[in-house]
C-alpha cells in the first residue's frame, strides 16, 4: 500500500508545487516508485518535470467524475525514472470549476481513485491548490500525511491556526489517522531580518512540528520550472538541489519507520496499525542545538525540557534570531542585516 503526503497550504507561492515535485525527483532517486498527484488545476506539475501534456488522455477528473476512467489509464509517465504523474484536468479545457464541484460533492472521491493504483507505488505525493476548500479537504481526506511549506519571508506561518484546523475537521469526519509529517521552512535567505524572524518564531511556536531540513531561496530551485527537470536532478549539487534532498531524506526516515512498525505488527498478531508520530508534549520543547555552517548540513535537534530550556534562556544571552546571524557571519563577513 502506498504511503500518501499532501503538501498543503491554502497559501499560493509558499512553494507547494516545488515541494511536491522535488520531493517526488527526490524519492525516486532513492529507488521509490513514486506517483505526483496535481490536485490544483494550475497544472504547473507537468512543466517542472518535463512531462508532456499533449500525451494527457485521461485527468484525475475523469477518474473520479461520471466518465469512472480507471485511475490508471491516467497515469503519465514522465522522464524520470520512477516518477508518473496524474495531471488535475486537461490543460485546454475549462474545468476548474467542475473539479471543485465533485470534491465538494464526494469529499473521497481522491481517496477511492488512489486506492486503484496504490499497490503500483511506494509514496503518493499530492500537490494541493492554495485553499481552504473542497479541493484542499479532498487532498487531506485521501492523504495518510502532509507537510506544509512555510515561506520564511512574511508571517505566512500566522494563518497555520486556519489549515490545522480545516486538518481537524478532516480528521473528525473523514481520515482520522490523518497526520503532519511537519512544517517546512522555504525560501529561507538568514541575510534578512525578516527570515530570521520567521525561522526563529516558526520554532518557537510549533517546536518538534518543523521539519529540521529548511529550503534556501535560490536561483536553482526557481529555475526549476525554466529547466523541465526537478532542482533535485538539474542541479543535485546546488543549495536548492542538497536542501531538498535533505526533505526527501527526511520523509523517507519516517516512511521506513512507518514500513518496520507495520511489519512488527503483521509478525505479533492483532495487527497494530501505525499511529500518529508523537506530537511535541506540552512538557517538552524544542531547541537548535548546533547551527549549520552552511544551509545544506543537517541541523542536530535535541529536546529538552521545559525547566532545562528556561535555565539555558537565561545563560544565553541574546534572542535565537541573533545566535543565527552571528553563526551566519562568522562564516560571511560581508553579511548584513538589512
Ligand atoms: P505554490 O505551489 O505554493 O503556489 P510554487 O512552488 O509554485 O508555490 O512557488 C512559487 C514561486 O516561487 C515559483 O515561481 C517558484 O519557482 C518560486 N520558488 C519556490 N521555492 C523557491 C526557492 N526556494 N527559491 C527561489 N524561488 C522559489
Ligand atoms: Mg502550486
Amino acid at each position: 500500500m502506498a504511503k500518501v503526503i499532501a503538501i498543503v497550504s491554502q497559501k499560493g507561492g509558499v512553494g507547494k508545487t516545488t515541494t511536491a515535485v522535488n520531493l517526488a525527483a527526490g524519492l525516486a532517486r532513492e529507488g521509490k516508485r513514486m506517483l505526483l498527484v496535481e490536485v490544483d488545476p494550475q497544472g504547473a506539475v507537468a512543466p517542472s518535470v518535463g512531462a508532456a501534456t499533449s500525451a494527457i488522455r485521461h485527468t484525475l477528473l475523469d477518474c473520479m467524475g461520471p466518465a469512472m476512467v480507471a485511475t490508471g489509464d491516467a497515469v503519465l509517465s514522465t522522464p524520470l525514472e520512477n516518477v508518473s504523474l496524474i495531471c488535475a484536468v486537461h490543460p485546454d479545457r475549462d474545468e476548474e470549476l467542475e473539479l471543485e464541484r465533485l470534491a465538494a460533492a464526494h469529499p473521497l472521491a481522491l481517496s477511492e481513485a488512489l486506492q486503484q493504483v496504490d499497490s503500483d507505488y511506494d509514496l503518493i505525493v499530492i500537490d494541493a491548490p492554495p485553499t481552504l476548500g473542497p479541493l484542499n479537504r479532498l487532498c487531506l481526506a485521501a492523504a495518510d500525511s502532509f507537510v506544509v511549506p512555510v515561506q520564511a519571508e512574511e508571517y505566512s506561518y500566522r494563518t497555520l491556526e486556519r489549515l490545522l484546523r480545516a486538518v481537524g475537521e478532516v480528521q473528525q469526519h473523514f481520515n482520522p489517522g490523518l497526520f503532519c509529517e511537519g512544517l517546512l521552512l522555504t525560501m529561507v535567505d538568514l541575510r534578512t531580518r525578516m527570515s530570521l524572524r520567521v525561522v526563529s518564531q516558526l520554532h518557537d511556536n510549533y517546536g518538534d512540528m518543523v521539519m529540521v531540513a529548511m529550503v534556501p531561496r535560490t536561483v536553482s530551485v526557481q529555475d526549476m520550472p525554466l529547466k523541465g527537470k526537478p532542482t533535485v536532478i538539474h542541479a543535485p549539487n546546488s543549495r536548492g538541489g542538497r536542501a531538498y534532498t535533505e526533505v526527501a531524506l527526511e520523509l523517507l526516515v519516517g516512511y521506513e519507520t512507518e514500513q518496520l512498525a507495520e511489519l512488527d505488527a503483521a509478525e505479533h498478531s492483532p495487527r497494530v496499525v501505525f499511529q500518529n508520530p508523537p506530537m511535541p508534549s506540552l512538557g517538552e520543547t524544542t531547541m537548535i542545538s548546533q547551527f549549520p555552517s552552511t544551509a545544506s548540513e543537517p541541523q542536530a535537534i535535541e529536546t529538552i525540557s521545559l525547566e532545562q530550556a528556561a535555565e539555558e534562556e537565561e545563560e544565553n544571552s541574546g534572542d535565537f534570531a541573533h545566535q543565527l546571524y552571528q553563526i551566519y557571519a562568522d562564516d560571511d563577513p560581508d553579511l548584513s542585516l538589512n
